[in-house]
């Protein structure tokens, strides 16, 4: 069954390959066409899609995936449309010395790779599929997309939309589980782009290896939160509740755990508490909160919380309308902060992905920085303050992906900016001139002039004076 799938795959990759050869070069208008046709697939079915993620999630804010999922990523194909032909531009390079003055050139074209693969996640199932695609077809590229098993309705959706707004040729879509994921993950792409968890992201890897097939890894991890002394505790709780109850902290970025001074826990879970309060005064009922994906996943949380209990932290729920969750099956949970939390807590180890929010004490910045130095490079880091000095210090001794300053999440909506992970939390990056860069051959082009560089370089036997002339001058 399985390799009937991979052949089904490999062949629509052979069919990809020969129109993609056949069309060089990519002509820029049809490259636009292709962005044009994704973003009206999304402005036509954008409301279709976010309900069947509802429906998929279980309870997930219509209005939430308006703007995560399909608005985000239309307007990112708007940017797309507008910076294209200037990030396609030639660039002009620069020939050493007198090579110049005898009419060599250097010039770098940026050339699309062929066929990119992009095996996308659950959690912003459109977002995460669409928006690489934008830049995948900016460069000139075509795509084959493996969206997750996990939002099986939206996947099978967004299959049945491309192959209406699409030809097989341009843009196909394979649904399936895990084997599928993992038969795609083997295929030769000329790039291959994932988002998903470090663990998975090994053995996509590992399968791409053995195609020399170069990959793009968006990947996750606990991204800390810093708080300073001189951070607007109230202010700082707002936005932190904000990042960390958005799809009920279901985000790659979502604010992992906080590090505070020992003096401020206190004010500081109190900003969160009614940053969280004020805006889901109830949660059961309410719409604007997204459920957990699914059992397993719910279940793993709880876990997180009674192991952290077990091993002695104090456990605060955020639940403002005193609801039971005992008796629901909704999969919803209130945010639980976790106080007095250590090392050996399952909550301090792996990537949380829901409303779960430790709480950890310093003493010292420089405590806080070695902390984060010591574990897992994180995908974003976050620094609340006003102390311009203690914020350089944080940023300029520590590596994440990326970082926003007096808030979270945010850096990812900056178009312009890069966004990816480093070393454990991804390798490479998409957004800005930088995703279409990833998706790009940066193809080196030399012309050599008419007299003979080689023999004038020393390069030529039989060497003699000008070799050693040469070599001076090098070595010099
Ligand atoms: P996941 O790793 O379980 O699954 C992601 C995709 O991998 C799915 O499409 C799945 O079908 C596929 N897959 C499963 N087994 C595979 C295998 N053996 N080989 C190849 N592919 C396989 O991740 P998830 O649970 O869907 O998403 C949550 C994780 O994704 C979190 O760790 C989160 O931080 C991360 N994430 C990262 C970003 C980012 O942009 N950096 C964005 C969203 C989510």
């Amino acid at each position: 069954m399985a390799d009937d799938r991979k052949s089904e795959m490999e062949a629509v990759l052979r069919k990809q390959r020969a129109a993609h050869n056949q069309m060089r070069p990519e002509p820029m208008a049809l490259r636009k066409d292709r962005i044009e046709r994704a973003m009206k697939l999304l402005r036509d079915h954008g409301e279709d899609l976010c309900k069947v993620m509802a429906a998929d999630f279980g309870n997930r804010s219509p209005h939430q995936s308006m703007i995560t999922d399909i608005a985000g990523t239309v307007n990112f194909g708007k940017y797309c449309l507008k910076s294209m032909d200037k990030w396609a531009r030639a660039e002009k390079r620069h020939v050493q010395f007198p090579l110049g003055l005898l009419g060599a050139k250097a010039e770098l074209r940026y050339e699309p790779k062929g066929v990119v693969g992009i095996l996308s996640p659950w959690n912003f199932p459109v977002n995460l599929s669409f928006g690489p695609l934008m830049q995948i077809f900016a460069a000139g590229n075509r795509a084959m997309i493996k969206p997750s098993e996990f939002t099986e309705k939206t996947s099978l959706l967004t299959k049945e939309l491309v192959e209406e707004y699409f030809t097989p040729d341009e843009c196909a879509v394979f649904t399936g589980g895990p084997e599928v994921a993992a038969a795609f993950s083997e295929l030769p792409f000329d790039h291959l782009i994932f988002t998903g968890s470090t663990a998975t992201g090994r053995k996509v890897m590992e399968a791409a290896a053995k195609n020399l097939v170069p990959v793009t890894l968006e990947l996750g991890g606990k991204s800390p939160v810093f708080m300073g002394e001189s951070a607007d505790f109230a202010k700082a709780g707002e936005r932190v509740a904000m990042g960390k109850m958005m799809n009920a902290g279901q985000i790659c970025l979502a604010p992992d755990y906080l590090y505070v001074p020992e003096s401020k826990q206190d004010e500081a879970i109190h900003g969160v508490w009614q940053g969280t309060a004020s805006m889901y005064p109830t949660l059961l009922d309410n719409e604007d909160y997204a459920s957990v994906v699914t059992d397993r996943h719910f279940d793993r949380l709880q876990e997180l919380v009674a192991d952290a209990r077990d091993k002695g932290a104090e456990v605060i729920e955020v639940n403002p309308g005193n609801e039971d969750f005992s008796n629901t099956n909704a999969r919803k949970m209130p945010l639980t902060i976790l106080k007095n939390v250590n090392d050996d807590m399952r909550a301090m180890q792996e990537e949380i992905f829901g409303p779960v929010l430790p709480v950890k004490t310093y003493g010292s910045i420089d405590e806080a920085i070695d902390y984060v130095n010591e574990h897992d490079r994180p995908l974003g880091l976050y620094y609340f303050g006003q102390d311009a000095a203690e914020r350089e210090k944080v940023l300029t001794k520590t590596i994440s992906g990326g970082v926003t300053v007096n808030d979270v999440i945010f850096h990812i909506s900056m178009e312009d900016l890069p966004f990816g992970g480093v070393g454990p939390s991804g390798m490479g990056s998409y957004h800005g001139v930088e995703g279409f860069r990833e998706f790009s051959h940066a193809r080196s082009i030399y012309t050599q002039p008419k007299i003979d560089v080689a023999k004038l370089g020393g390069f030529k036997p039989p060497y003699g004076p000008a070799t050693e002339k040469a070599v001076k001058t090098m070595m010099k």
